[in-house]
């Protein structure tokens, strides 16, 4: 059976950790992709396989200089990207060599790798095993092909299908697939036939994200600016991408994929095909939602860590990040590091809870934090009038003192973020 995280927001030292590596190359740059990858030669890929074996070695190191704690034992370990499937077999090995060489991983981790369909050849999928992987999460995002090709996709449905069942036949079931609403070509009935063919499919996880229309990439950009090179005039409207996403999450309640977060979905144990007793939800996704411990490597990585000895008045946490480009990556620029005070931290529970379905207990905060009752009324008096608007503009739920998003509250995340962030700002006289 797998652990889920408790909704405990107080974290402490003796977490297993969730590893992180980042593989940041590609076979071809999607038009819509605002990530820290690209296309890179083959050369490339040793060097910085290299760069993150090193890095894991240091982990320690890098740990005590920020005076964190640091687990021996992970119990999630994610290769994202990018698309790590593209490495081969000797580099993928050296990398979970590596990570069994400093970390004790649980016998029930999660182990996920992030594959782009048109990848996953017998060859992969030994290496796969042969790497301890139990999880493969599919880079899909339409199962219309012409949707597909328009941002650059490299793959077709009958890919994906073919994929799939070549995983299940090596005995990896556990299948996460992403979809984006509000590629260009989507209509409501093409995507209402990418969430069909996905129920279909049978997977106990889905992702589904909207088209995120900013600057870093370049069907972004053209959405901005203008043009027609990527699409953008076939990209459909806002009210049509937020309908197609209200039609994900009622596609797939129908279907025993019951969302968890707002962007993820997964089937309730007794959905589940395999018919074993586990959740299907992502252990390591939910450890960054739970502030739970982790660790991240390589390009634009990630991490938080508990520091070694908390006293009153210092920061309870670290959070971490490498640098988001593979050249200051490799000339070793430094880490980004924030401390995250105590006031910070209680935010962060906060809005990072606020992302699940299962919503924050208020009292339940306050006292995973032992915080001083002062405090503690402090620290949540100042959002009340914020729950109490976005109670009545039916964006929050509230039940006892537990706060959940609504259905529309979750489309509208950004917003009900954003009046809490306003609260905070006048409840501080900042
Ligand atoms: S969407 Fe994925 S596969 Fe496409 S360029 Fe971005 S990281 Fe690479």
């Amino acid at each position: 059976m797998q652990h889920v995280p408790r909704a405990s927001h107080r974290i402490n030292n003796s977490m297993p950790l969730g590893l992180y590596i980042s593989i940041p190359f590609c076979r071809t740059k999607c038009s819509y992709c605002n990530f820290a990858s690209g296309v890179f030669s083959k050369s490339a890929y040793e060097n910085y396989v290299g760069h993150v074996l090193e890095d894991i070695a240091n982990s320690r190191q890098l740990a005590a200089e920020l005076g964190c704690a640091l687990d021996t034992s992970a119990d999630s370990v994610y290769l994202g990207g990018g698309t790590p499937s593209i490495l081969d077999a000797a580099q993928m090995l050296r990398i979970f060599a590596a990570v069994r060489g400093q970390f004790a991983i649980t016998p029930d981790a999660e182990i996920t790798v992030e594959c782009a369909p048109g990848t996953l050849t017998p060859a992969l999928i030994e290496t796969l095993l042969q790497c301890g992987v139990n999880r493969v999460s599919l880079g899909v995002q339409s199962f219309v092909d012409q949707e597909a090709q328009s941002v650059g996709r490299l793959h077709k449905r009958s890919t994906v299908l073919e994929e799939i069942a070549r995983l299940r036949e090596a005995g990896l079931h556990n299948i996460n697939i992403d979809l984006i609403a509000g590629l260009p070509h989507q209509t409501a009935e093409s995507w209402a036939f990418s969430l069909s063919e996905t129920i279909a499919t049978g997977t106990p996880h889905v992702s589904v994200y909207m088209l995120e229309v900013d600057e870093d990439s370049r069907l972004g950009r053209e959405l901005i600016a203008g043009g027609a090179r990527y699409h953008a005039h076939f990209v459909p409207n806002d009210d049509a991408t937020a309908d197609f996403y209200q039609q994900a999450c009622e596609m797939l309640a129908g279907a025993g994929i019951a969302q968890y977060e707002i962007s993820n979905f997964a089937r309730s144990e007794a959905e589940s095909r395999d018919n074993e007793l586990h959740s299907n939800e992502s252990l390591h996704n939910l450890k960054y939602w739970t502030r739970q411990p982790y660790l991240g490597f390589g390009v634009d990585a990630h991490s938080m860590l508990v520091v070694d000895h908390y006293e009153a008045g210092r920061p309870m946490a670290v959070r971490f990040a490498t640098p988001d480009s593979l050249d200051a990556y490799m000339n070793r620029a430094p880490h980004a590091v924030t401390p995250v005070s105590a006031q910070a931290a209680i935010e962060e529970s906060f809005f990072l809870g606020l992302r699940l379905n299962r919503g924050v207990d208020l009292e339940s905060l306050c006292r995973d934090f032992r915080l001083q009752q002062n405090f503690s009324r402090d620290a949540v008096a100042v959002w009340k009038s914020a729950v109490e608007q976005s109670v009545q503009d039916g964006l929050l739920e509230q039940q006892g003192t537990t706060v959940r998003l609504t259905a529309r509250g979750r489309l509208l995340s950004n917003e009900v973020f954003a009046r809490f962030l306003a609260e905070e700002k006048v409840g501080t006289g900042t």
